[in-house]
């Protein structure tokens, strides 16, 4: 059996472990359920494709994106480890190609979408397989309280009855607030479970809330040409809005939505990675599954529907650990145009959630004080002194004034 050492070595090519991961690869090896909450970007899909690779085996993975499930198996495989996925995009043939092979015993990995377990043919093909870890990735969607609540995640616990050796299970996820984390517990019927929680706190950080009325304006004092910045806006239209009088103004500019033609959105976000342009504009489609390192500001035109979203978006900003800036533009209208969406779509507590985002743009004391304790966290100082309210800008205590009197 290869030790996870090696493994981490050899086809990883890394050195060491983050802090963490080898206690919940060693209780996943000791077939032990693990409760995993890192922040994005944390290094969870190592903590269950180790074990994957080392155990006798396949294990699954349940992941919610198609896009995230390939970009995973493809890396796997030019690491030269047998990984597969299936999917409903995928044709009949490639299906029973990958069935095949499966039931063989040939994957150490195979991924899924939970929708999957639906299928009568999958679930007795597995029963036949010798399946080893039961891994859920984004384990958040399956509680209503998540950001992203995926009813067919509900189909999960029944992986539970259906072998008859113990399976054990391991479920990751970036963001859960204490509902959260004791609805993926008492769903996936947790025994037990080896639970890591990471520190939620980004001390490279600096977060600020600008209540603005001119956000057009206001938004170019926070961005230059030579450092890569990620602007966020709640629609397309404002996307494009954005994007076309920053591109008048000459800046370094490209952007990203659903709705652009796939090859135009790949090129763009290409642009935006390799550093030929500066500064990405985008919704929120914008960014999962993307690892680059020396973004300097998260810049949010719109406030976002819940504070789950918005520290996922400004977790963009330094992770290669140098100073960055996470700001978010803040105006009365946002509350209003907010209001109206979650109106339109149904997610369960979305007002709750929104009104604790308002909060937040409201508050006058420390911003990160207030995120980690959104998470629960209790953050080791009263004033940061590194974020717009610590600072006491005097500026914006001004505004702030104003806008409340609105
Ligand atoms: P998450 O799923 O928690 O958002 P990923 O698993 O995608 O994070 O990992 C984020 C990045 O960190 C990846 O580029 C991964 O290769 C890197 N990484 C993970 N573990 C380590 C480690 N022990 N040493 C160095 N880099 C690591
Ligand atoms: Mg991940």
């Amino acid at each position: 059996m290869k030790t996870i050492q090696t493994v981490l070595e050899k086809n990883y090519g890394f050195d060491s472990f983050r802090p963490g991961q080898q206690q919940i690869i060693e209780a996943i090896m000791n077939k032990k359920d693990v409760l995993a909450i890192m922040p994005t970007g944390g290094g969870k899909s190592l903590c269950y494709q180790i074990p994957a690779i080392c155990m006798e085996g396949t294990s699954l993975v349940v992941s919610p994106l198609i896009s995230l499930m390939k970009d995973q198996v493809d890396t796997l495989q030019a690491m030269g480890v047998r990984a597969g996925y299936i999917n409903s995009q995928m044709d009949k043939s490639s299906y029973h190609d990958t069935m095949n092979k499966a039931m063989f015993g040939y994957y150490d990995l195979l991924y899924i979408a939970p929708e999957r377990l639906d299928s009568e043919h999958f679930m007795n093909v597995i029963q036949n397989m010798k399946i080893n870890l039961i891994a859920v990735d984004e384990a958040h969607c399956i509680s209503q309280w998540g950001q992203d609540f995926r009813p067919s995640y509900r189909n999960i616990p029944q992986l539970r009855e259906a072998f008859d050796y113990p399976v054990p299970f391991a479920a990751f996820t970036a963001t859960a607030t204490t509902q959260v984390k004791h609805d993926i517990n008492k769903q996936l019927c947790l025994q037990n479970p080896h639970q890591y929680v990471a520190s939620f706190d980004r001390p490279n950080l600096y977060f600020s809330v600008i209540p603005t009325k001119k956000k057009s304006t206001d938004l170019l004092k926070y961005i230059n040409n030579s450092d890569s910045a990620i602007i966020y806006c709640n629609t397309r239209k404002n996307v494009e809005t954005v994007y076309h009088s920053l591109v008048k103004k000459r800046f370094s500019v490209t952007y990203y939505h659903a709705g652009i033609p796939a090859d135009e959105r790949t090129k763009n976000q290409e642009d935006f990675i390799y550093d030929r342009k500066s500064i990405m504009v985008a919704t929120n489609a914008f960014g999962m599954g993307i690892d680059k390192s020396n973004v300097r500001k998260v810049i949010h035109y719109n406030m976002p529907l819940d504070m789950e979203s918005y520290y996922q978006e400004a977790g963009r900003a330094g992770r290669d650990g140098a100073p960055s800036e996470a700001i978010l533009l803040y105006s009365s209208q946002d509350i209003i145009t907010n209001t109206f969406l979650i109106e339109q779509g149904n997610q369960p507590h979305a007002k709750d959630k929104l009104n604790r985002m308002i909060s937040y743009c409201k508050t006058g004391k420390c911003l990160r004080s207030y995120i980690l304790g959104y998470f629960d966290e209790v953050p080791s100082w009263q004033k940061c002194e590194h974020c717009s309210n610590c600072d006491g800008n005097t500026e914006t205590m001004d505004v702030t004034v104003e806008s409340q009197k609105i």
